[in-house]
Protein backbone atom coordinates (compact mmCIF):
# COMPACT_ATOMS: atom_id res chain seq x y z
CA UNK A 1 0.00 0.00 0.00
CA UNK A 2 1.34 3.22 -0.77
CA UNK A 3 0.03 6.53 -0.60
CA UNK A 4 0.71 9.78 -2.83
CA UNK A 5 -0.76 12.75 -1.79
CA UNK A 6 1.31 13.46 1.24
CA UNK A 7 1.03 12.57 4.87
CA UNK A 8 -1.93 14.05 5.90
CA UNK A 9 -4.07 12.36 3.37
CA UNK A 10 -2.08 8.99 3.97
CA UNK A 11 -3.18 9.23 7.36
CA UNK A 12 -6.59 10.22 6.92
CA UNK A 13 -7.41 7.41 4.77
CA UNK A 14 -5.56 4.97 7.55
CA UNK A 15 -7.83 5.92 10.03
CA UNK A 16 -10.87 5.34 8.01
CA UNK A 17 -9.11 2.13 6.89
CA UNK A 18 -7.22 0.38 9.58
CA UNK A 19 -8.72 2.64 12.25
CA UNK A 20 -9.14 -1.01 14.67
CA UNK A 21 -5.46 -1.81 14.29
CA UNK A 22 -3.81 1.23 15.11
CA UNK A 23 -5.63 2.76 18.24
CA UNK A 24 -7.32 5.74 19.30
CA UNK A 25 -4.93 8.75 18.60
CA UNK A 26 -4.89 8.12 15.01
CA UNK A 27 -1.17 7.64 14.69
CA UNK A 28 1.51 5.20 14.59
CA UNK A 29 3.28 3.93 17.30
CA UNK A 30 6.50 3.67 15.30
CA UNK A 31 7.44 5.08 11.96
CA UNK A 32 10.52 4.07 10.16
CA UNK A 33 11.07 7.50 7.62
CA UNK A 34 13.14 7.61 4.81
CA UNK A 35 15.19 4.41 4.97
CA UNK A 36 15.78 2.29 1.82
CA UNK A 37 13.71 -0.62 2.28
CA UNK A 38 14.37 -3.80 1.12
CA UNK A 39 11.77 -6.49 0.85
CA UNK A 40 12.67 -9.25 -1.72
CA UNK A 41 9.20 -11.16 -1.34
CA UNK A 42 7.84 -8.11 -4.33
CA UNK A 43 11.01 -6.83 -5.28
CA UNK A 44 10.94 -3.50 -3.70
CA UNK A 45 13.95 -1.57 -2.56
CA UNK A 46 13.34 2.14 -2.95
CA UNK A 47 13.05 4.69 -0.52
CA UNK A 48 9.76 4.16 1.82
CA UNK A 49 7.97 4.97 5.20
CA UNK A 50 7.08 2.19 7.35
CA UNK A 51 4.26 3.37 9.69
CA UNK A 52 3.81 0.26 12.98
CA UNK A 53 1.51 0.33 15.55
CA UNK A 54 0.16 -3.17 17.93
CA UNK A 55 3.24 -5.27 16.28
CA UNK A 56 2.17 -4.85 12.65
CA UNK A 57 3.16 -3.03 9.82
CA UNK A 58 0.14 -0.83 8.93
CA UNK A 59 1.92 1.47 6.17
CA UNK A 60 3.92 1.52 3.47
CA UNK A 61 4.24 4.71 2.72
CA UNK A 62 6.24 6.74 -0.56
CA UNK A 63 5.78 9.47 1.42
CA UNK A 64 7.10 10.51 5.63
CA UNK A 65 4.31 9.07 7.85
CA UNK A 66 3.99 10.60 11.75
CA UNK A 67 4.16 8.69 14.65
CA UNK A 68 4.49 8.67 19.33
CA UNK A 69 8.30 7.27 17.90
CA UNK A 70 9.45 8.76 14.92
CA UNK A 71 12.83 7.00 13.95
CA UNK A 72 15.09 8.32 10.86
CA UNK A 73 16.29 5.84 8.71
CA UNK A 74 18.12 8.34 6.12
CA UNK A 75 21.10 6.39 4.37
CA UNK A 76 19.71 3.01 6.52
CA UNK A 77 18.52 -0.13 4.83
CA UNK A 78 15.44 -1.03 6.34
CA UNK A 79 14.96 -4.68 5.71
CA UNK A 80 12.72 -8.23 7.86
CA UNK A 81 14.44 -8.97 10.75
CA UNK A 82 16.41 -12.46 9.72
CA UNK A 83 15.05 -15.82 10.78
CA UNK A 84 17.48 -18.04 12.02
CA UNK A 85 16.13 -21.74 10.85
CA UNK A 86 18.97 -23.63 12.94
CA UNK A 87 20.31 -21.56 16.69
CA UNK A 88 21.14 -23.94 19.76
CA UNK A 89 21.35 -20.84 21.30
CA UNK A 90 18.13 -20.85 23.37
CA UNK A 91 19.01 -18.64 26.34
CA UNK A 92 18.74 -14.92 26.98
CA UNK A 93 22.95 -14.47 26.40
CA UNK A 94 22.51 -16.46 22.91
CA UNK A 95 19.11 -14.06 22.03
CA UNK A 96 21.43 -10.98 22.70
CA UNK A 97 24.44 -12.19 20.24
CA UNK A 98 22.02 -12.88 17.74
CA UNK A 99 19.82 -9.73 18.18
CA UNK A 100 23.27 -7.60 17.24
CA UNK A 101 23.30 -9.81 14.02
CA UNK A 102 20.31 -8.89 13.17
CA UNK A 103 17.88 -12.12 13.92
CA UNK A 104 14.62 -11.76 15.09
CA UNK A 105 13.64 -14.98 15.53
CA UNK A 106 16.04 -18.11 16.28
CA UNK A 107 14.25 -21.54 15.90
CA UNK A 108 16.31 -24.54 17.47
CA UNK A 109 14.81 -26.99 14.16
CA UNK A 110 17.87 -29.43 14.17
CA UNK A 111 18.38 -30.87 17.61
CA UNK A 112 14.98 -29.80 18.25
CA UNK A 113 13.17 -30.20 21.90
CA UNK A 114 11.15 -32.59 23.47
CA UNK A 115 8.77 -31.92 24.46
CA UNK A 116 9.01 -28.79 21.88
CA UNK A 117 7.93 -26.15 24.11
CA UNK A 118 10.43 -27.20 26.94
CA UNK A 119 12.63 -24.16 24.87
CA UNK A 120 10.57 -22.09 26.65
CA UNK A 121 12.13 -23.27 30.26
CA UNK A 122 15.36 -20.62 29.66
CA UNK A 123 13.56 -17.85 27.53
CA UNK A 124 9.94 -17.31 28.77
CA UNK A 125 9.38 -13.75 30.10
CA UNK A 126 13.31 -12.80 28.99
CA UNK A 127 13.20 -13.63 25.04
CA UNK A 128 14.42 -10.60 23.55
CA UNK A 129 13.41 -12.10 19.90
CA UNK A 130 10.95 -14.76 18.94
CA UNK A 131 12.16 -18.76 19.33
CA UNK A 132 10.63 -22.03 18.35
CA UNK A 133 12.05 -25.57 18.41
CA UNK A 134 10.97 -28.85 15.86
CA UNK A 135 10.28 -32.06 18.17
CA UNK A 136 13.14 -33.41 19.27
CA UNK A 137 13.72 -36.80 18.34
CA UNK A 138 17.01 -37.39 19.67
CA UNK A 139 15.28 -36.04 22.97
CA UNK A 140 12.18 -38.01 22.57
CA UNK A 141 14.54 -41.06 22.24
CA UNK A 142 16.48 -40.63 25.45
CA UNK A 143 13.32 -39.71 27.42
CA UNK A 144 11.82 -43.05 26.03
CA UNK A 145 14.71 -45.27 26.98
CA UNK A 146 16.08 -43.99 29.94
CA UNK A 147 13.42 -41.31 31.97
CA UNK A 148 15.65 -38.46 31.61
CA UNK A 149 14.80 -35.46 30.12
CA UNK A 150 17.21 -33.72 28.16
CA UNK A 151 14.98 -30.84 26.64
CA UNK A 152 17.15 -29.84 24.08
CA UNK A 153 20.80 -29.18 23.63
CA UNK A 154 20.18 -26.01 26.76
CA UNK A 155 18.31 -28.10 28.80
CA UNK A 156 17.50 -26.87 32.26
CA UNK A 157 16.92 -23.47 33.12
CA UNK A 158 20.14 -23.70 35.64
CA UNK A 159 22.14 -24.46 32.59
CA UNK A 160 21.66 -20.64 31.87
CA UNK A 161 24.04 -20.10 34.75
CA UNK A 162 26.16 -22.66 34.33
CA UNK A 163 28.53 -24.17 31.15
CA UNK A 164 27.26 -28.36 31.63
CA UNK A 165 24.62 -28.09 28.83
CA UNK A 166 26.40 -31.25 27.40
CA UNK A 167 24.37 -34.08 25.48
CA UNK A 168 27.05 -37.00 24.65
CA UNK A 169 27.08 -38.23 28.50
CA UNK A 170 23.72 -37.22 29.95
CA UNK A 171 21.99 -39.06 30.40
CA UNK A 172 24.30 -42.45 29.17
CA UNK A 173 25.51 -42.75 25.77
CA UNK A 174 24.06 -45.93 25.55
CA UNK A 175 20.66 -44.29 24.33
CA UNK A 176 22.54 -43.19 21.38
CA UNK A 177 24.10 -46.47 20.61
CA UNK A 178 21.05 -48.58 21.56
CA UNK A 179 19.26 -50.39 18.17
CA UNK A 180 15.58 -50.58 19.27
CA UNK A 181 13.04 -53.81 18.64
CA UNK A 182 10.36 -53.38 15.85
CA UNK A 183 7.94 -52.78 19.38
CA UNK A 184 10.28 -50.36 20.56
CA UNK A 185 10.14 -48.53 17.26
CA UNK A 186 6.24 -48.44 17.23
CA UNK A 187 6.34 -46.84 20.91
CA UNK A 188 8.23 -43.97 19.63
CA UNK A 189 5.85 -43.71 16.74
CA UNK A 190 2.88 -43.47 18.95
CA UNK A 191 4.91 -40.85 21.47
CA UNK A 192 5.76 -39.10 18.08
CA UNK A 193 2.15 -38.60 16.76
CA UNK A 194 1.12 -37.62 20.62
CA UNK A 195 3.49 -34.63 19.55
CA UNK A 196 2.77 -33.33 16.36
CA UNK A 197 -1.19 -33.87 17.35
CA UNK A 198 -0.19 -31.14 20.99
CA UNK A 199 1.49 -28.52 17.74
CA UNK A 200 3.71 -26.81 19.69
CA UNK A 201 6.84 -28.11 17.42
CA UNK A 202 7.99 -26.84 14.14
CA UNK A 203 8.83 -29.97 12.15
CA UNK A 204 10.67 -32.73 13.32
CA UNK A 205 14.28 -32.66 14.03
CA UNK A 206 17.03 -35.70 13.34
CA UNK A 207 20.39 -36.18 14.01
CA UNK A 208 20.73 -39.11 12.36
CA UNK A 209 24.81 -38.20 12.56
CA UNK A 210 24.53 -38.32 16.35
CA UNK A 211 22.31 -41.39 16.29
CA UNK A 212 24.31 -43.46 13.40
CA UNK A 213 25.67 -45.89 15.85
CA UNK A 214 21.82 -46.92 16.82
CA UNK A 215 19.27 -45.90 14.48
CA UNK A 216 18.57 -48.74 11.92
CA UNK A 217 16.83 -48.25 8.51
CA UNK A 218 13.63 -49.17 9.89
CA UNK A 219 13.37 -46.94 12.66
CA UNK A 220 14.45 -44.08 10.60
CA UNK A 221 11.68 -45.35 7.99
CA UNK A 222 9.04 -45.26 10.27
CA UNK A 223 10.09 -41.83 11.82
CA UNK A 224 10.02 -40.37 8.09
CA UNK A 225 6.88 -41.96 7.43
CA UNK A 226 4.99 -40.54 10.93
CA UNK A 227 6.61 -37.11 9.48
CA UNK A 228 5.01 -37.44 5.96
CA UNK A 229 1.93 -38.37 7.98
CA UNK A 230 2.02 -35.11 9.41
CA UNK A 231 2.74 -32.82 6.63
CA UNK A 232 6.38 -31.96 9.26
CA UNK A 233 9.30 -31.13 7.90
CA UNK A 234 12.25 -33.08 8.71
CA UNK A 235 14.95 -31.25 10.08
CA UNK A 236 18.42 -33.05 9.36
CA UNK A 237 21.89 -33.79 10.41
CA UNK A 238 22.80 -36.25 8.19
CA UNK A 239 25.67 -38.78 8.15
CA UNK A 240 28.83 -37.26 8.19
CA UNK A 241 31.02 -39.57 5.13
CA UNK A 242 34.52 -39.03 4.02
CA UNK A 243 34.77 -36.07 1.45
CA UNK A 244 33.51 -36.35 -2.13
CA UNK A 245 31.17 -39.44 -0.50
CA UNK A 246 27.33 -38.25 -1.19
CA UNK A 247 26.21 -41.20 1.04
CA UNK A 248 24.87 -38.70 3.84
CA UNK A 249 23.01 -36.87 1.32
CA UNK A 250 21.40 -39.95 -0.61
CA UNK A 251 20.31 -41.62 2.21
CA UNK A 252 18.12 -38.61 3.48
CA UNK A 253 17.25 -37.75 -0.03
CA UNK A 254 15.96 -41.84 -0.38
CA UNK A 255 14.12 -41.23 3.23
CA UNK A 256 12.44 -38.52 1.53
CA UNK A 257 11.61 -39.85 -1.86
CA UNK A 258 10.27 -43.35 0.05
CA UNK A 259 8.55 -41.57 2.53
CA UNK A 260 7.19 -38.39 0.72
CA UNK A 261 8.18 -36.00 3.86
CA UNK A 262 9.78 -33.12 3.28
CA UNK A 263 13.10 -31.99 4.42
CA UNK A 264 15.75 -29.49 5.05
CA UNK A 265 19.48 -30.79 4.99
CA UNK A 266 21.11 -28.50 7.98
CA UNK A 267 24.29 -26.89 7.28
CA UNK A 268 25.60 -28.32 4.01
CA UNK A 269 29.02 -26.66 3.70
CA UNK A 270 30.01 -28.44 7.18
CA UNK A 271 28.44 -32.29 5.48
CA UNK A 272 29.78 -31.44 2.02
CA UNK A 273 32.93 -29.77 2.86
CA UNK A 274 35.34 -29.22 -0.46
CA UNK A 275 32.78 -31.50 -2.30
CA UNK A 276 30.17 -28.57 -2.35
CA UNK A 277 29.43 -28.80 -5.77
CA UNK A 278 28.52 -32.75 -6.06
CA UNK A 279 26.38 -32.00 -3.22
CA UNK A 280 24.76 -28.95 -4.95
CA UNK A 281 24.11 -30.76 -7.64
CA UNK A 282 22.75 -33.78 -6.15
CA UNK A 283 20.05 -31.32 -4.42
CA UNK A 284 19.21 -30.06 -7.57
CA UNK A 285 18.46 -32.90 -9.46
CA UNK A 286 16.46 -34.60 -6.27
CA UNK A 287 14.39 -30.91 -6.24
CA UNK A 288 13.64 -32.02 -9.86
CA UNK A 289 12.51 -35.29 -9.25
CA UNK A 290 10.06 -33.90 -6.97
CA UNK A 291 11.78 -34.31 -3.30
CA UNK A 292 10.59 -31.39 -1.19
CA UNK A 293 14.14 -30.42 0.24
CA UNK A 294 15.76 -27.32 1.45
CA UNK A 295 19.22 -26.53 2.31
CA UNK A 296 20.73 -24.30 4.78
CA UNK A 297 24.73 -23.12 5.25
CA UNK A 298 26.93 -21.06 7.66
CA UNK A 299 29.91 -18.84 6.25
CA UNK A 300 32.53 -19.75 8.35
CA UNK A 301 35.76 -22.85 7.19
CA UNK A 302 35.47 -24.16 10.83
CA UNK A 303 32.86 -26.52 12.24
CA UNK A 304 32.00 -27.24 15.50
CA UNK A 305 30.86 -29.86 18.07
CA UNK A 306 31.12 -31.96 21.27
CA UNK A 307 34.64 -34.16 21.41
CA UNK A 308 32.48 -36.66 22.46
CA UNK A 309 29.37 -36.65 19.55
CA UNK A 310 29.40 -39.89 17.62
CA UNK A 311 30.95 -38.07 14.69
CA UNK A 312 34.51 -38.41 16.85
CA UNK A 313 34.22 -41.79 17.69
CA UNK A 314 36.24 -44.56 15.83
CA UNK A 315 38.61 -43.93 13.14
CA UNK A 316 37.34 -40.32 12.47
CA UNK A 317 40.48 -38.95 11.19
CA UNK A 318 40.48 -41.51 7.94
CA UNK A 319 36.75 -40.43 7.81
CA UNK A 320 37.10 -37.16 7.04
CA UNK A 321 40.85 -36.36 6.04
CA UNK A 322 41.73 -34.67 9.23
CA UNK A 323 44.12 -34.99 12.39
CA UNK A 324 43.57 -33.44 15.60
CA UNK A 325 45.70 -30.86 15.06
CA UNK A 326 43.42 -29.70 12.55
CA UNK A 327 40.94 -29.42 16.36
CA UNK A 328 41.06 -26.63 18.59
CA UNK A 329 40.20 -26.95 22.51
CA UNK A 330 37.83 -23.81 22.46
CA UNK A 331 37.97 -23.55 26.41
CA UNK A 332 42.12 -22.85 25.94
CA UNK A 333 42.33 -22.62 22.25
CA UNK A 334 45.03 -25.12 21.99
CA UNK A 335 45.19 -27.19 18.79
CA UNK A 336 44.91 -30.81 19.98
CA UNK A 337 47.15 -33.73 20.03
CA UNK A 338 46.75 -37.20 19.49
CA UNK A 339 47.31 -37.31 23.55
CA UNK A 340 45.54 -34.30 24.37
CA UNK A 341 42.72 -35.39 21.82
CA UNK A 342 42.10 -38.38 23.57
CA UNK A 343 42.50 -37.39 27.34
CA UNK A 344 39.41 -34.24 26.72
CA UNK A 345 37.39 -36.97 25.06
CA UNK A 346 37.75 -39.16 28.00
CA UNK A 347 37.72 -36.21 30.89
CA UNK A 348 35.37 -34.04 29.45
CA UNK A 349 33.19 -35.12 26.56
CA UNK A 350 30.80 -32.38 26.42
CA UNK A 351 33.41 -29.66 25.48
CA UNK A 352 33.61 -27.91 22.25
CA UNK A 353 36.09 -28.58 19.77
CA UNK A 354 36.43 -26.34 16.67
CA UNK A 355 37.57 -27.92 13.42
CA UNK A 356 39.45 -26.05 10.52
CA UNK A 357 37.92 -28.45 8.18
CA UNK A 358 36.99 -26.79 4.99
CA UNK A 359 37.92 -24.05 3.11
CA UNK A 360 36.22 -20.59 2.57
CA UNK A 361 36.07 -21.28 -1.37
CA UNK A 362 34.41 -24.25 -0.85
CA UNK A 363 32.10 -21.87 1.56
CA UNK A 364 31.29 -19.28 -0.61
CA UNK A 365 30.17 -21.52 -3.04
CA UNK A 366 27.53 -22.89 -0.32
CA UNK A 367 26.58 -19.39 0.43
CA UNK A 368 26.03 -18.02 -3.45
CA UNK A 369 24.17 -20.68 -4.68
CA UNK A 370 20.54 -19.75 -5.10
CA UNK A 371 19.37 -22.87 -3.36
CA UNK A 372 21.18 -22.03 0.22
CA UNK A 373 19.51 -20.46 2.80
CA UNK A 374 21.41 -18.68 5.79
CA UNK A 375 21.39 -20.13 9.27
CA UNK A 376 23.93 -20.11 12.11
CA UNK A 377 24.00 -23.40 13.67
CA UNK A 378 24.87 -21.24 17.05
CA UNK A 379 26.16 -23.29 19.63
CA UNK A 380 24.96 -23.20 23.31
CA UNK A 381 25.95 -19.68 24.76
CA UNK A 382 25.29 -20.11 28.49
CA UNK A 383 27.46 -16.98 29.77
CA UNK A 384 29.84 -14.49 27.75
CA UNK A 385 33.14 -15.84 28.54
CA UNK A 386 32.48 -19.54 27.46
CA UNK A 387 34.08 -19.54 24.41
CA UNK A 388 32.36 -21.08 21.42
CA UNK A 389 32.31 -20.92 17.63
CA UNK A 390 31.67 -17.59 16.38
CA UNK A 391 29.01 -18.45 14.37
CA UNK A 392 26.12 -17.71 16.55
CA UNK A 393 27.64 -14.07 17.06
CA UNK A 394 28.15 -13.07 13.17
CA UNK A 395 26.62 -15.58 11.07
CA UNK A 396 24.02 -13.15 9.43
CA UNK A 397 26.35 -9.62 8.73
CA UNK A 398 29.11 -11.56 8.19
CA UNK A 399 27.02 -12.89 4.97
CA UNK A 400 26.16 -9.48 4.34
CA UNK A 401 29.42 -7.94 4.69
CA UNK A 402 31.64 -10.64 3.13
CA UNK A 403 29.04 -11.21 0.08
CA UNK A 404 27.54 -7.82 -0.51
CA UNK A 405 29.63 -5.32 0.48
CA UNK A 406 33.29 -7.12 0.11
CA UNK A 407 33.00 -9.53 -2.86
CA UNK A 408 30.14 -7.61 -4.79
CA UNK A 409 29.11 -11.76 -5.67
CA UNK A 410 25.18 -10.59 -3.83
CA UNK A 411 22.91 -7.96 -3.98
CA UNK A 412 21.60 -6.54 -0.87
CA UNK A 413 18.24 -8.26 -1.60
CA UNK A 414 19.27 -11.48 -3.23
CA UNK A 415 21.45 -12.11 0.05
CA UNK A 416 18.67 -10.58 2.46
CA UNK A 417 15.97 -12.97 0.78
CA UNK A 418 18.28 -16.03 2.24
CA UNK A 419 17.71 -15.05 5.48
CA UNK A 420 14.20 -13.56 5.63
CA UNK A 421 11.60 -14.37 2.81
CA UNK A 422 13.27 -17.85 1.81
CA UNK A 423 13.66 -19.22 5.44
CA UNK A 424 9.71 -17.88 5.81
CA UNK A 425 8.33 -19.50 2.82
CA UNK A 426 9.87 -22.71 3.97
CA UNK A 427 8.06 -22.79 7.39
CA UNK A 428 4.93 -20.75 6.52
CA UNK A 429 3.03 -24.70 5.75
CA UNK A 430 3.80 -25.64 9.08
CA UNK A 431 3.79 -22.63 11.38
CA UNK A 432 1.01 -19.64 10.04
CA UNK A 433 3.12 -17.33 11.76
CA UNK A 434 5.81 -17.51 9.13
CA UNK A 435 3.33 -16.13 6.67
CA UNK A 436 3.29 -12.70 8.44
CA UNK A 437 6.97 -12.54 8.78
CA UNK A 438 10.03 -12.63 6.34
CA UNK A 439 8.07 -9.81 4.39
CA UNK A 440 7.84 -5.72 4.74
CA UNK A 441 4.05 -5.79 3.67
CA UNK A 442 0.88 -4.45 5.34
CA UNK A 443 0.35 -6.34 7.96
CA UNK A 444 2.79 -8.56 8.20
CA UNK A 445 4.75 -8.78 11.58
CA UNK A 446 6.97 -5.80 12.77
CA UNK A 447 10.21 -7.77 12.85
CA UNK A 448 12.56 -5.44 11.65
CA UNK A 449 16.33 -4.80 11.08
CA UNK A 450 17.51 -0.73 10.16
CA UNK A 451 21.33 -1.03 9.22
CA UNK A 452 24.00 0.45 8.19
CA UNK A 453 24.92 -0.51 5.06
CA UNK A 454 28.35 1.00 5.11
CA UNK A 455 29.46 -0.26 8.61
CA UNK A 456 27.54 -3.64 9.04
CA UNK A 457 30.40 -6.16 9.97
CA UNK A 458 30.73 -9.39 11.83
CA UNK A 459 33.03 -9.01 14.49
CA UNK A 460 33.29 -12.32 16.73
CA UNK A 461 36.34 -14.15 15.57
CA UNK A 462 37.53 -17.95 16.66
CA UNK A 463 40.26 -16.58 19.14
CA UNK A 464 37.38 -13.93 20.40
CA UNK A 465 34.11 -14.45 19.96
CA UNK A 466 32.72 -12.56 22.83
CA UNK A 467 32.48 -9.78 20.29
CA UNK A 468 29.10 -8.52 18.56
CA UNK A 469 28.41 -7.73 15.49
CA UNK A 470 28.46 -4.09 14.44
CA UNK A 471 25.76 -1.87 12.03
CA UNK A 472 22.88 -2.23 13.27
CA UNK A 473 21.12 0.80 14.45
CA UNK A 474 17.43 -0.60 15.34
CA UNK A 475 16.29 -4.06 15.66
CA UNK A 476 12.53 -4.25 16.22
CA UNK A 477 10.91 -7.23 17.53
CA UNK A 478 7.15 -7.58 17.22
CA UNK A 479 6.97 -3.79 16.88
CA UNK A 480 9.40 -2.73 19.84
CA UNK A 481 12.60 -1.28 19.37
CA UNK A 482 14.92 -3.72 21.14
CA UNK A 483 18.19 -2.06 19.74
CA UNK A 484 17.82 1.40 19.41
CA UNK A 485 20.79 3.85 18.45
CA UNK A 486 22.87 1.16 18.27
CA UNK A 487 22.03 0.16 22.06
CA UNK A 488 20.66 -2.82 23.32
CA UNK A 489 17.10 -1.53 25.10
CA UNK A 490 16.92 -3.11 28.90
CA UNK A 491 13.53 -4.13 29.90
CA UNK A 492 12.04 -4.98 26.70
CA UNK A 493 11.36 -8.36 26.14
CA UNK A 494 9.02 -8.86 23.04
CA UNK A 495 10.32 -11.64 21.91
CA UNK A 496 7.35 -15.08 21.46
CA UNK A 497 7.12 -18.42 21.13
CA UNK A 498 6.08 -19.76 17.88
CA UNK A 499 4.03 -22.67 18.15
CA UNK A 500 2.65 -24.56 15.41
CA UNK A 501 -0.88 -25.13 14.08
CA UNK A 502 -2.41 -27.75 15.09
CA UNK A 503 -2.26 -30.53 12.61
CA UNK A 504 -4.73 -31.64 9.91
CA UNK A 505 -4.48 -35.07 11.03
ZN1 LIG B 1 24.45 -30.21 13.11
Amino acid sequence: MTFKNGPIWALGALSLLLWPLYGLTGDFDVVLNNGRVIDPVNGLDAVRHLGITQGKIVAVSERPLAGHRVIDAEGLIVAPGFIDLHSHAMTAVGQEYQLFDGVTTALELEAGAYPADRVKDNLASVALINYGASVGYLWLRQWYLSGHYQASLVHRPEASKSRDVGWASYPPRSVFTQVLSQEQIDDLVQLLEQAFARGTGIGLGVPIDYLKQGISEAELKAVFSVAAAYNQVVFIHARRMPVGDLGGLNEVIELALDSGAAVHFCHINSNALTAIEPFLQRVRQAQANGVDISIEAYPYEAGSTQIGAAAFRGDWQTLYGMTPNDVVWVKTGERLTAQTFHDYQTQDPNGYIVLFSNTMAAVDKALLSDQTLVASDAMPAVDAEAKVHPRGRGTFTRTLHRYVVKQKALSWSEAIAKMTIEPAKRLQALVPAFASKGRLMVGSDADIVVFDPLSIQDRATYDDPDQKSVGMRYVLVNGQPVIDEGELVQNEKPGLFLPSRAPSQ
